[in-house]
């Protein structure tokens, strides 16, 4: 190993599913390191024995992240090499990688990253929609108001917007996204990269329908259309017509009262009692 590669640490991206998925310069690195921390040793010990890499192996993920982000920074500062690996993809996306990047360059310890397979570029390039612009929401809050306040900030996204999310929570996530966001074009990545890699371009309303007959299983991307022209249009007129207007326009289309206050107060971010104050008063 060259002198001028001691005390780096290099953030390894490794396959998100097929093996083959991995740079020649990944495959260097994990075999000159002094040590891999791992997100998932198991799964990092099948990578490197499958290319004949006997490299040691530590643990550094959510739950060590302080004792074993500290222990990392010490040996990097003395010296060694170290390869950081997430569970999958590239570390420091939505793991806690980035933490421990966060310190070294604190430290000023040299980072180096060596790219590659990361499952939200592979979903955005796929999913035929826009890709120009978009946005990456990693995992949404899973309930409460974090959750809510998330959502709501995606109203008027124009960018595409990526979200990972698992698969028991999938349908749940698609109900929350027509609701607040109203039916959009959107793409659902499954075990990209598997045998069972799976593309599913629909409506969210049509990927919820597919999932209720057909339990989501695997890991997901969901990729969702940002608010084109025509619906930032929409919202012009949106906001020029009273909330309790609104209302009673979706009640027109056959929305039951309570579920068109529940929407309209969701999309405008309004407390649900006044809107409902509101169309009492009015009636
Ligand atoms: N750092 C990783 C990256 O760059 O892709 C992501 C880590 S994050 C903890 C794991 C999430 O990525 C999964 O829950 C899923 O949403 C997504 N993911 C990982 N592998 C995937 C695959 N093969 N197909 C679809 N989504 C995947």
């Amino acid at each position: 190993m060259v002198g001028k590669n001691r005390g780096i640490l290099y953030l390894c991206a490794t396959p998100i599913g097929n093996l083959e998925d991995i740079t020649l310069r990944v495959l260097q690195t994990l075999r000159e390191a002094d040590l891999v921390a791992a997100e998932d040793t198991r799964r990092t010990r099948r990578l490197l024995s499958h290319y004949d890499i006997h490299t040691p192996i530590t643990s550094y993920h959510e739950h060590n992240r302080r004792r074993q982000g500290e222990y990392l920074l010490e040996r990097l500062a003395g010296g060694d090499m170290v390869a950081l690996v997430s569970d999958a993809g590239t570390p420091g996306i939505s793991d806690p990688g980035e933490d421990l990047v966060r310190e070294a360059v604190n430290r000023g310890i040299p980072v180096v990253p060596l790219p590659g397979p990361s499952a939200l570029l592979a979903a955005l390039v796929v999913s035929g929609l826009n890709v120009e612009r978009f946005v990456f929401e990693g995992f949404l809050p899973a309930k409460g108001s974090g959750r809510t306040r998330r959502l709501a900030e995606l109203v008027g996204e124009s960018r595409t917007v990526v979200l990972y999310e698992a698969p028991h929570r999938v349908l749940k996530t698609l109900h929350d996204l027509i609701e607040t966001l109203g039916d959009r074009r959107a793409c659902a990545a499954r075990e990209l990269t598997k045998l069972h890699e799976e593309l599913l371009r629909d409506t969210l309303s049509g990927l919820q329908e597919h999932f209720t007959t057909q339990p989501p299983r695997g890991e997901f991307v969901l990729v969702i259309e940002g608010v084109s022209n025509e619906s930032d249009k929409t919202a012009e007129l949106w906001a020029a017509t009273p909330p309790e207007e609104h209302v009673r326009l979706l009640m027109q289309d056959g929305l039951a009262a309570n579920e068109a206050i529940k929407r309209v107060a969701r999309l405008r971010n309004l407390p649900r009692r006044e809107l409902y104050k509101k169309i009492h008063v009015s009636e």
